[in-house]
């Protein structure tokens, strides 16, 4: 059975906007969805309703099999504090209690104080050298695990992260992304609102908000190409920048098993890994060629045709790319006339079709 169901979601805000309409989907235990969109499509609206933190205008949430909808204002309460977990962009931790106090709290308000118990969350999370320390003292990455060790205290059913990385350095974020990475893997249900894309093929499925309404659900396979992708362009790119392609340089890329996936790729022929430095075989380097031309095209095709702004052209094109067939990218080729270069001046590998044009 499904953790969650959604049935026809709709939130009305005071003052007429209408910040979710008619979602649908469902969680299963152990999942981990990533809930991706712009900024204003409603992405923090439907974490707070599965959350039970607001209450929606229509439509149905049942968690666990009960139908939040149904609940009074007490039972709304026990319901968040007994099987949500919440982990916010601000870590809206007490500025003059300890990390130790602080996860201390979170157990006051289910009703147990266990000190041993608390310190264990904390060491769980890589903290037992920061017990007694005040959050000003803290990195915002040692701030952010500190919310997540208070947030997993009462072993709820679901972990709510509403953009946990959205205050963090690349290096913060990178741990912490570990960290989530680690929950998922001893079977925790995560639902995580972010805006990268890099983090979003982490999860096991992205959901995609437009405008309130579901535009799409991406469902990620055991094989996890993507990431292997992911790996290729980084190493492409590094070495197109005359960097050496070390491992530790693979950028922010932390947040992935490395070392696993690329173990894998060297089992499948397509890089060799020497003195951690990753080399492409002549198959990885050719499929390398051939994710930086789909990508690089998509690209073009997003800013110069549809006029899409930077951004928006470089998000689009991320999604895009792995779903172009050779035919189609050769197509697209065609259409733009060949092109040289990416928006941002960078080549684009020829193929078989820009040969023949000559
Ligand atoms: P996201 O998290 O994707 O950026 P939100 O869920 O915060 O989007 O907001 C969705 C839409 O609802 C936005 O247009 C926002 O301005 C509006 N909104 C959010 N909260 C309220 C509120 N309390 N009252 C009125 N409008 C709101
Ligand atoms: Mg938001």
């Amino acid at each position: 059975m499904a953790l969650i169901e959604i049935e026809g979601l709709s939130k009305l805000y005071p003052g007429g906007v209408r910040a979710l309409e008619d979602v649908g989907f469902s969680v299963e235990p152990g999942e981990w969805l990533a809930v991706m969109g712009p900024s204003g499509s409603g992405k923090t609206t439907l974490v707070n309703l599965l959350g039970g933190l607001d209450t929606a205008t229509s439509g149905r949430i049942l968690f666990d099999g009960i139908e939040l909808g149904g609940l009074t204002p007490a039972e709304y309460t026990r319901f968040r504090t007994e099987k949500v977990g919440f982990v916010f962009q601000q870590f809206h931790l007490v500025p003059y209690l300890t990390a130790l106090e602080n996860v201390l709290l979170a157990q006051y308000f289910h009703s147990m104080t266990d000190e041993a118990q608390a310190r264990r969350a904390l060491e769980g999370v890589g903290l037992g050298h920061r017990l007694n320390h005040l959050p000003a003292q803290l990195s915002t990455g040692e701030q952010q695990r500190v919310a997540i060790a208070r947030a997993l205290i009462n072993q709820p059913r679901l972990i709510l992260a509403d953009e946990p990385t959205g205050n963090l350095d690349e290096e913060n974020e990178a741990v912490v992304m570990q960290l989530f990475h680690k929950l998922h893997r001893e079977g925790h249900t995560l639902v995580m609102v972010t805006h990268d894309p890099v983090i979003g093929r982490l999860a096991d499925r992205r959901l995609e908000l437009q405008h309130g309404r579901l535009a799409g659900i991406t469902i990620y396979h055991e094989e996890r190409d993507e990431l292997v992708d992911h790996l290729l362009q980084e190493v492409w790119m590094l070495r197109e920048g005359n960097q050496s392609p070390e491992i530790a340089k693979l950028r922010r890329t932390a947040v992935l098993d490395v070392g696993g996936t690329l173990a894998r790729m060297a089992e499948r022929g397509l890089v060799r890994v020497e003195n951690s430095h990753v080399l492409f075989t002549p198959v990885g380097e050719e499929r390398a060629r051939d994710v930086m031309r789909r990508y690089r095209l998509a690209e073009r095709l997003f800013r110069d045709t549809f006029a899409l702004g930077d951004s928006e052209a470089e998000d689009t094109a991320c999604k895009f790319e792995h779903i172009i067939s050779p035919e189609v990218t050769d197509r697209i080729c065609r259409f733009l006339g060949h092109p040289g270069t990416c928006p941002h001046g960078n080549p684009i590998p020829p193929g078989a079709c820009c040969s023949r044009a000559g």
